[in-house]
């Protein structure tokens, strides 16, 4: 009866926070890698080599991980 809640909360725990870096004024943020996920299936036509592209919140610029 405890499996759903331990399956929840495994997935709950999946949240890897991903560095990102602004190409234009290089600001770095960490963003879970599910909002990455998002915005890949989202946006696509930002997506380049399959690069997520975010947006900076300091300049609009775009935002890359950083390896
Ligand atoms: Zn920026």
């Amino acid at each position: 009866m405890t499996d759903s809640t331990v399956k929840n909360a495994s997935m709950i725990a999946e949240d890897t926070l991903i560095e990102t870096k602004c190409t234009a004024c290089g600001h770095i943020d960490n963003v879970p890698n599910w909002i990455i996920g998002e915005l890949a299936e989202e946006d696509r036509i930002s997506s380049k080599h399959g690069e997520v592209e975010i947006e900076c919140p300091v300049c609009k610029g775009p935002m890359r991980r950083v390896r």
